[in-house]
């Protein structure tokens, strides 16, 4: 399995195909048009001139990277990969859409990947080609700097599917953990009640936003607070995957707090706005209450 499709060259697929390229494999880039998988690769050729600088990677790396991507016109030429992951919109219509376009053209021992954070994979595995060659593969944003994968298999995913992908991230240097396709996985189902409860905490007044995000840095040695970790991740993210969470197991633990429901009402997604639990807009991030 020497070359690698990615459909979808946003930011967790360009990601998938920098760390492919970079790994040696071949990489076949797409997206809704050429025009989108160009913008992709234009994104990673900014990602590794940044590695260039800091020299992290040699400019021979780097030319040699962007050299093995080719963007192509659309899902149906990815026909000669070995793996294909799919790292498109979070929305099921559209990765139904695109499975039965692989499936027109998938070879007979390829595998296909979803990089979905919060589909149940099983459900997904439906509409895919063949559901035992159908597996989740959870990369981590940003991808060149996340070491993890979560590996999580559906009901119907072979062995030798899960050992293909096992592979694959062995060879780009990534730890693999397996999770049973359970909502949220592992990560997502012990990261979303906290950032939610952050949110809870905000709403009745605990703390303000700082205090919040403080307490939380430096009492419980983390990077960085669960508000600013939101504003990384999209609000609109974290909404949609405790929503996931909440229906998924039924369980009203995970029902999502009114502040996070407010601030996705409001377009404040976080960064990716400009505008979330802090604004963006000028030099240093500035709370917004
Ligand atoms: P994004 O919005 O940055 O990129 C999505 C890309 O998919 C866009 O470029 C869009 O044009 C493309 N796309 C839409 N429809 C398509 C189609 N029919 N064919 C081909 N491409 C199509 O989103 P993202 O953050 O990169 O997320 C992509 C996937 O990765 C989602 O399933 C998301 O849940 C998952 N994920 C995201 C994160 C994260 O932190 N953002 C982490 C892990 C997993």
């Amino acid at each position: 399995m020497q070359t690698i499709g990615v459909i979808g060259a946003g930011q967790m697929g360009a990601g998938i195909a920098q760390v492919s390229a970079q790994a040696g494999y071949r990489v076949l880039l797409s997206d809704v048009s050429k025009a989108r998988a160009e913008a992709g690769k234009a994104g990673i050729a900014k990602q590794l001139d940044r590695a260039v600088t800091k020299e992290k990677i040699t400019t021979a790396a780097r030319d040699e990277a962007l050299a093995r991507i080719d963007c192509v016109d659309s899902v149906a030429d990815i026909a000669p990969c070995g793996l294909v992951i799919e790292a498109a919109t979070e929305r099921e219509e559209i990765k139904r859409a695109i499975f039965a376009e692989v499936g027109k053209v998938l070879g007979a021992d390829a595998v296909l990947a979803s990089n979905t954070s919060s589909i149940p994979i099983t459900r997904l595995a439906q509409a895919s080609p063949d559901p035992a060659r159908f597996v989740g593969v959870h990369f981590f944003n940003p991808v060149p700097v996340m070491g993890l994968i979560e590996l999580i298999r559906g009901l119907a995913t072979s062995d030798a599917t899960v050992e293909t992908v096992e592979k694959y991230a062995q060879a780009l240097g990534k730890k693999v953990v397996r999770a049973n396709d359970a909502p949220g996985f592992i990560v997502n189902r012990v990261l979303m009640p906290m950032i939610n409860e952050a949110c809870f905490a905000l709403g009745e007044g605990v703390a303000t936003i700082t205090d919040i995000d403080l307490a939380c840095q430096l009492g419980l040695n983390h990077p960085m607070g669960p508000l600013t970790l939101a504003d990384f991740i999209g609000l609109d993210t974290c909404l949609e995957i405790t929503r996931v969470l909440f229906e998924g197991t039924g369980d009203p633990k995970f029902r999502p707090a009114p502040v996070l429901v407010k601030y996705v009402e409001a377009g404040w997604f976080g960064r990716k706005t400009g505008r979330g639990f802090y604004d963006y807009s000028g030099a240093e991030p500035v709370p917004t209450r």
